[in-house]
């Protein structure tokens, strides 16, 4: 029987509880079609600062890299929030990912037709949405030096390479050749150097595939044409913190946060992660929804392992479970049949 070795972050908040949830999807799948998999366990975040002291473990790193793919929840809260900031949950993510070398974080959002009616915003209006999002994730603002916060004055800097523009529009490029065949560049390029840079990059690029069609928008555009549009899209690139921003709003197209999931994925690895984060304020309720996650681990079966049917079959899943009407409360305002915890919906998508 096939084996792989997955390594598994649970992290803070609700992390522990939707990680536990795709791992047992995993299993039911897994078992069902014929591999095994393998978990190994890493701290990260709030809990390894409590445990090791530093929030991102040497082990952590060499245990990833020595998986075949790495499963994420999601890390920090406000306990840790008054640490200072090399030391906090958050830095320890952004290292990690830097580590990881997963410059392209892949986010995915697709409605599911059974949530149409579960969403704000009109059916004609979603019905059919399916946007990638493709956010540079190892560069930016988040990492860009100097940085600085004396008390009086405080800054950060945006900045992008011409060489991490290009691999990041490059996996765009890869990626609309594969789908509709139209990427959307995201930026400022009106206000910031760094975005017509990035611009100017994204036309080079778009030489080199002739038949996708490159179009630029201005970000505070994109998040209102995001709401009333969503179907204009396919490929959507753009930087760090806009990615953040705009895949939060699409999450509210598809339905709730609580449904994105994501690939982080580089030359060396991939990690696979729910878009959102840790939620502190509903952690420990049993009232996250773990299909963001589940989906995430269905990505990673998809891309890391190969393992197409039983990625489809969790796709199948999530898709019965939402169509027998069952919800989690952050899906509950519209349709629901049954209102269910987090871990009755890794159950009942375990089951299917
Ligand atoms: P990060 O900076 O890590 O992205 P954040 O500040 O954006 O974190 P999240 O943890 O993503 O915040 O939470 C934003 C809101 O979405 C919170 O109200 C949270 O309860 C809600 N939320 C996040 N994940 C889920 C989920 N899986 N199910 C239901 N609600 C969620
Ligand atoms: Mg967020």
């Amino acid at each position: 029987m096939k084996k792989y070795d997955i390594s598994i972050i649970k992290g803070d908040g609700i992390g522990p509880e939707i990680v536990d949830e795709a791992i047992k999807v995993l299993d039911a799948v897994s078992y069902s079609c014929g591999f095994s998999l393998e978990y190994k366990e890493y701290l990260m975040g709030g809990i390894a600062i409590d445990e090791t002291g530093t929030p991102l473990p040497q082990e952590t790193i060499d245990g990833v890299l020595n998986s075949d793919a790495c499963l994420f929840g999601a890390i920090g809260g406000e306990k840790w929030d008054t640490l200072p900031r090399d030391l906090r949950p958050e830095t320890g993510l952004l290292k990690f990912r830097e580590a990881m070398e997963v410059y392209a974080n892949l986010r995915p959002a697709i409605i599911y037709d059974e949530l149409v009616n579960a969403s704000t915003l009109k059916p004609e209006v979603i019905e059919g949405v399916d946007i990638m999002i493709v956010r540079e994730l190892i560069g930016g603002i988040y990492f860009g030096k100097p940085r600085e916060n004396d008390g009086f004055k405080a800054f950060n800097t945006m900045v992008y390479t011409k060489p991490e523009i290009e691999r990041i529009g490059k996996t765009a490029f890869e990626l609309a050749m594969k789908r509709d065949k139209r990427v959307c560049s995201v930026d400022k390029a009106n206000v910031l150097e760094v975005s017509q840079l990035w611009r100017d990059t994204m036309e080079e690029i778009a030489k080199d595939y002739p038949e996708v069609e490159l179009s630029h928008m201005y970000v505070d555009n994109a998040a209102m044409q995001l709401v009333r549009n969503p179907k204009q899209f396919d490929v959507i690139v753009t930087g760090n913190i806009f990615g953040d921003i705009l895949s939060d709003t699409a999450s509210m197209v598809v339905g709730s946060i609580g449904l994105l999931p994501s690939a982080s994925t580089g030359d060396k690895t991939a990690i696979y992660e729910p878009i959102h984060g840790s939620a502190p304020d509903i952690a420990g309720q049993g009232i996250a929804n773990p299909i963001a996650t589940i989906e995430s681990a269905g990505m990673m079966l998809r891309y890391s392992l190969g393992e197409m049917e039983a990625a489809d079959k969790i796709d199948a899943a999530i898709k019965k479970a939402l169509k027998d009407g069952y919800r989690t409360k952050d899906l509950a305002a519209y349709d629901a049949k049954e209102v269910v915890t987090t871990s009755e919906m890794g159950d009942i998508i375990a089951n299917n």
